[in-house]
């Protein structure tokens, strides 16, 4: 690609992978992203209008690609809440200089889609799915949804092909950590990588305590004093899950550890969210307006040069700073600026 491909923040970390947040919304209230007491019937989501339509995502996509960017990550809010959403995919597929397109999902919808995203380009999908246990999932969901709808969104991806697939389980003690062996039980062998991940204090209304976080290496100790495991190079450089073979042939898990184990030398990802705002880290207290300048015409190279400015000033790297001090500043929602 051209030379702006090479676009670099003060830190030297390349602009890689763009998360796009298609909605705010949701069909689950988990306690940890958007608690139900605060995300309740009265909860303003964003009118239609403010969100940014396919063409204007697509449009942003082909400066990003411009600018180096290979991954694109479909997330949200629940991003299958978006009607139509393999309309998107296929503009995204059309970009020239992306590789990859994946999409985090709940899973809920997945029966009713996951061939038409298949069909549209869309390359992978992660679920999130916290436990196997119905009432601890139902209370963690915030909704009483069971677990069975989930696992047949599981299946309907793997029956389209949305392969490899991967699971998230964010892990937070007291809560689901009763349930990282049976997690690890159910996915092993099937070609399905499970990932831990630290239950993070993004946003401000999840109440995050440093208590509730179940650290990934005690989390390691947990599956390997049942299943040995080995230490495994990353895929790519940048990969934020620190990945373990299972000894015995049955496949991997990763675990994310941002946490107590930061990886903000390696970030390479910036996110759009619904309203067409860059932020540059999941743990900004704003973002950079996009749709200003998109919904007045500025040419595509006009918006190059501005993500480009953006990105060349950025010095983020909140989980390395985080302290006392820090988790107390204002921050994004995770359902708003994409997970
Ligand atoms: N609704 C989709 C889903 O749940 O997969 C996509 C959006 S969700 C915000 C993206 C991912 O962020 C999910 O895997 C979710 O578990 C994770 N997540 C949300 N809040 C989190 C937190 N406080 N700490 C760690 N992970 C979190
Ligand atoms: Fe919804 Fe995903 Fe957040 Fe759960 S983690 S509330 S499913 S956006
Ligand atoms: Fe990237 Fe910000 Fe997370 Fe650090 S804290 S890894 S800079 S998103």
């Amino acid at each position: 690609m051209a030379d702006q491909a090479h676009v670099k923040d003060t830190l030297g970390r390349h602009l890689r992978d763009l998360r796009i947040s298609v909605t705010d919304r949701c069909n689950l209230r988990c306690g940890y992203c958007m608690p139900a007491d605060v995300f309740g019937p009265d909860h303003a989501f964003l009118p239609r209008k403010e969100i940014l339509d396919y063409d204007e995502i697509a449009h942003l996509a082909r400066v990003f690609a411009a600018l180096g960017t290979r991954k694109l990550r479909i997330t949200g809010g629940e991003p299958l809440l978006r009607r139509d959403l393999p309309e998107l995919v296929a503009l995204l597929r059309a970009v020239p200089g992306i590789d990859d397109i994946a999409l985090t999902t709940n899973g809920l919808l997945l029966p009713a889609f996951a061939r038409a995203l298949k069909q549209a380009g869309l390359s992978r999908v992660t679920v999130s799915l916290d436990s196997l246990d119905d009432e601890v999932f139902g209370r963690m969901n915030g909704k009483g949804v069971g677990t069975a709808p989930v696992l047949k969104g599981i299946d309907a991806a793997l029956a389209a092909g949305l392969t490899p697939l991967k699971i998230n389980m964010v892990v937070k003690r007291g809560e689901n950590d009763s349930e990282i062996e049976a997690m690890a039980e159910r996915w092993r062998g099937t070609g399905i990588v499970l990932r831990y991940i630290e239950y993070m204090d993004v946003g401000t209304s999840n109440g995050w305590r440093l208590d509730d976080v179940m650290p990934a290496r005690e989390i390691v100790a947990r599956v390997r004093a049942r299943w040995p495991l080995e230490s495994a190079d990353p895929n790519y450089p940048g990969e934020v899950a620190d990945r373990w073979r299972y000894a015995d042939g049955q496949g991997e898990i990763g675990v994310i550890s941002s946490v107590t184990n930061t990886f903000c030398g390696d970030c390479t990802r910036a996110r759009l969210s619904a309203r067409g705002e860059l932020f540059t880290c999941l743990f900004a207290g704003a973002g950079h307006d996009l749709k200003g300048p998109l919904r007045a015409g500025a040419s595509e190279a006009k918006l190059r040069a501005l993500i480009e400015s953006i990105w060349q000033r950025r010095e983020d790297r909140y989980s390395e700073l985080r302290n006392a001090n820090t988790t107390g500043l204002p921050k994004a929602e995770m359902s708003y600026l994409g997970g």
